[in-house]
């Protein structure tokens, strides 16, 4: 087991998350036992798996004397707004870079969800910039600005997927371990949205450096398949280097993820998606979001429909959040808008 202690650890969330049982969904579907790690409830500005990671972003940027961060994501991003919560939350300013990374939007799309809460709770948005920018380079552009007029910009890329943020999810895994065997099962899955990576990555090492052989499956929600397992074994490597790992056992085989449920690409609502919010709403009284988190049980329900999963295996699906992003939606799961077909 890795020995997270060792690492500056900022206190932004309610940890350990639940993990319970869906049994109704269990029941609706008659496959395997189903589980929700409810990383949705760490109670950062409505939570969301970007808080685990920010623990140890924001300490970093504390030891270094930051008082602003820098960050960059889609308009709705659920990172933006919990980077922004978070920089509130330690009393430091944000500034933040926005991609347009979806066509046409709404009204909602604009103004709602997550954009109505960054307005909130002070965030800042320093530029839009369109579809395809580099948003690394524009991120190191607009920290050389804040240091010529003084400031001490820390700077987190898009998703927060660098090492400090993977350990988030290493310490995801380490809960997971401990509470599966208190409750007394095996995982035999562990099924999640995966975009910039740190989720998955930080998932990867900590199970198996947990000694725990569940498979973990990446659900892609916007990059094919090899590009996201290339993007996800890329960040491992860098992380096991930073975290100097004598004999790591993670291999580049536990790197799994898919591409079947992006549908028309980032943030492009797809029927599977809306099917599996609705479901998991109706039966559960759990809300998942529209881009990821959706489209991940998406996969998994088509998984267990597919016979992909033994009846007596016992499947994690790890919410990640983005519940706001439902408001961002609203025309999409309007009922007079897309009839039901039950
Ligand atoms: C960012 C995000 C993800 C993806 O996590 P990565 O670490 O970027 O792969 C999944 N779900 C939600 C709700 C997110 O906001």
């Amino acid at each position: 087991m890795i020995d997270l202690t060792a690492y500056p650890r900022c206190p932004l969330g309610h940890f350990p998350t639940p993990l319970e049982l869906m049994p109704n969904l269990t029941r609706h579907l008659g496959g395997p036992n189903i589980y929700i790690k409810r990383d949705d409830c760490t109670g950062l500005a409505t939570g969301g798996n970007k808080t685990r990671k920010l623990e140890f972003l924001v300490a970093a940027a504390i030891a270094e004397g930051a008082d602003v961060l820098i960050t960059s994501g889609a308009l709705q991003s659920n990172h933006v707004r919990q980077t922004i919560a978070a920089a509130a939350r330690v009393g430091v300013h944000s500034k933040v870079l926005i991609q347009q990374r979806v066509n046409a939007p709404t009204i909602d799309y604009k103004y709602s969800g997550n954009v109505m809460l960054n307005g909130l709770m002070g965030g800042e948005i320093a530029a839009q910039l369109p579809a395809g920018s580099n948003m690394d380079e524009a991120l190191d552009t607009l920290a050389m600005d804040l240091r010529r007029a003084g400031r001490k910009p820390f700077v987190i890329p898009g998703g927060g997927s660098i090492p400090l943020g993977v350990m988030g999810y290493v310490s995801c895994a380490q809960e997971l371990i401990e509470q599966s065997s208190k409750a007394g099962f095996l995982i035999d899955h562990v099924v999640h949205a995966t975009g910039s990576g740190g989720t998955q990555a930080g998932l990867v090492i900590g199970m198996r450096e947990g000694g725990n052989d569940a498979r973990v499956f990446g659900v892609s929600v916007g990059a094919t398949a090899v590009e996201q397992e290339r993007r996800v074994w890329s960040l491992v490597q860098e992380t096991l280097d930073y975290m100097r790992l004598p004999e790591p056992t993670v291999d580049r085989r536990d790197v799994v993820a898919s591409s079947d449920y992006v549908g028309d690409g980032y943030g492009m609502p797809s029927a599977a998606m809306v099917e599996a919010v609705r479901l998991v709403a109706e039966t559960e009284g759990i809300l998942l979001d529209p881009v990821y988190s959706g489209k991940a049980m998406a996969g998994l329900i088509d998984l267990v429909r597919k016979g992909r999963l033994r009846r007596d295996d016992n499947v994690v699906f790890i919410h990640t959040g983005g519940t706001v992003g439902l408001f961002a939606y609203r025309q999409v799961f309007d009922p007079v808008m897309h009839q039901s077909h039950s």
